[in-house]
């Protein structure tokens, strides 16, 4: 399955008048590839994601998943999974709670989601933590979880909107391996959004360099480094 973005335009307020925060963007994204997203605050990095996760109406251009024109699809009827910087955790739910969330919604039988829980704890180096509160959590932890429960619904496409950005260095890099051992052992299709360097060079297969809302430059990581 592969996410297809043709002349994406997005504009914010109602009046027309705003500068397009999305500026015509085309890009592409095939199965199993992590595509990251880089450039400075404001470029508009953000806001395609949201396109992409239908939190935002485009202005012109579409969004397809292979045949299927997104325009028609509402955000929870996509079968993405979204994990955001600020995305927290659903305080009043346990750990395995948090994680089984969308299971529960899509009615997935309880033994089921238990065991996938479990599964996806030890993906995530957290075995055993399914009945922990959420607020004993650290960071780095509660950001696992969080990824985790991106993950549960063994979604199509996999949209990270600076999902380490809130760590502190240390954390945020043993964290990067982890995501990219993650990424790479489920296959799982990615459109990773960050303004770090490093992480979007670590993690990704592509990398799509932004500012003022189009995608200036895209290439393997190497590529767009010999040609900055
Ligand atoms: P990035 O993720 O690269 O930091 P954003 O997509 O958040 O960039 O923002 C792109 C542009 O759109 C910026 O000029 C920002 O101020 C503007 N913007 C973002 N969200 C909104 C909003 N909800 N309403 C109005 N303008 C917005
Ligand atoms: P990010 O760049 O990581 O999205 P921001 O601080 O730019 O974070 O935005 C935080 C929130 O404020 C987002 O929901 C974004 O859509 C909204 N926002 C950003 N810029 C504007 C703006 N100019 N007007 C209204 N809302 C905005």
């Amino acid at each position: 399955m592969t996410l297809h973005i043709e002349d994406l335009v997005v504009r914010y307020g109602s009046d027309g008048t705003a500068p397009a925060a999305v500026d015509g963007v085309d890009l592409t994204v095939a199965d199993g590839e992590v595509v990251a997203l880089l450039g400075p605050s404001g470029c508009g990095k953000s806001t395609l994601l949201r396109a992409v996760a239908g939190l935002e109406p485009p202005a012109g251009g579409r969004i397809r998943w292979d045949d299927t024109d997104l325009a028609r699809v509402p955000a929870h009827r996509r079968g993405f999974g979204l994990m955001f910087q600020d995305g927290v955790l659903f305080p009043h739910r346990d750990v395995g709670g948090n994680i089984g969330y969308g299971l529960e919604r899509n009615g997935v039988r309880r033994i089921a989601i238990r065991e996938r829980v479990d599964e996806l704890l030890d993906l995530v180096g957290l075995p055993g933590f399914a009945g922990r509160a959420v607020g004993t959590l650290s960071g780095g932890q509660a950001q696992r979880v969080a990824l985790a429960r991106a993950l549960a619904p063994r979604p199509r496409l996999l949209l990270l909107d600076e999902p380490l950005a809130a760590l502190d260095r240390e954390l945020r890099e043993r964290l990067i391996g982890d995501l990219r051992e993650v990424l790479r052992s489920t296959g799982t299709t990615a459109l990773y959004v960050t303004h770090d360097q490093g992480e979007a060079f670590a993690l990704a297969d592509r990398v799509g360099l932004m500012d003022a809302g189009r995608i200036r430059q895209l290439g393997a990581p190497a590529q767009v480094w010999s040609h900055p």
